[in-house]
């Protein structure tokens, strides 16, 4: 199947509240429009210079998601035009969030990384930390980031039913911080890629975060 089969095969198979982010990182333009022209806007990316390149040279009606690990230094390249960072793992990187939106006069989207894989090198906060940080309503200090849910990578494996758990996990998270919040704006839960989103689906999942079934695999 051609990318633009893909996306038009995609967007029918998935439920009216979830919505697909096509992860075009390592793929060129020319792939990026081919997903663009078959109806898909939504995009992530995980390098900063990468995606400030491709935002400046691509359509501007493209809807940008950051979804890797983000330098605190970088941040300011990104926080004029990004419409929700994913992968807000530490507080550092929020209080840079913070202040770079305040500079540009925006109050910024985010969700917040949750560590529920095995591996030690998926970074983000653990569930305590989360809880922890959305119900003591620490978060209303920082006034120019918007919450809007919560972000997780499943471990890499076969065993489905291990990787299963761990969305089922970040569900209940999900579910245990949203009184804690605006129920208007607390409404995603990002988890699910190419090997694992079925099961993430199942589990509640409202955006997932789809790169190499769309586009083939990236060349590092
Ligand atoms: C690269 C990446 C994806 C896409 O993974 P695929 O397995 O290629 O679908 C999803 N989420 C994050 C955070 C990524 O870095």
């Amino acid at each position: 199947m051609t990318i633009s089969q893909k996306i038009k095969q995609l967007h029918a198979s998935l439920p009216a509240n979830v919505k697909l982010v096509a992860v075009s990182k390592f793929h060129p333009n020319e792939a990026i429009l081919e997903a663009y022209e078959a109806g898909q806007r939504l995009f992530g990316e995980s390098r900063v210079q990468e995606l400030r390149t491709k935002f400046d040279t691509l359509p501007k009606d493209i809807v940008w998601h950051f979804i890797g690990p983000l330098q605190t230094n970088k941040v300011k390249y990104i926080a004029p035009f990004i419409h929700l960072i994913e992968s807000v793992d530490s507080l550092r990187l929020l209080k840079e969030i913070n202040k770079q939106a305040k500079r540009n006069n925006r109050i910024l989207p985010i969700l917040l990384q949750v560590h529920i894989a095995e591996e030690d090198t998926k970074q983000g906060f653990s569930t305590e930390e989360c809880y922890e940080l959305i119900a003591s309503g620490k978060l209303k200090e920082y006034t120019n980031i918007s919450l809007r849910g919560l972000m997780g990578m499943a471990t890499l494996t076969d065993d489905t039913a291990h990787v299963q758990r761990e969305f089922h996990e970040l569900k209940l998270l999900y579910d245990k911080c949203a009184p804690h919040t605006d129920p208007a704006l607390f409404t995603e839960l990002s988890m699910g890629m190419t090997n694992d989103y079925p099961f993430a689906i199942k589990e509640g999942s409202t955006l997932i975060r789809i790169g190499t079934y769309l586009f083939g695999e990236r060349e590092y």
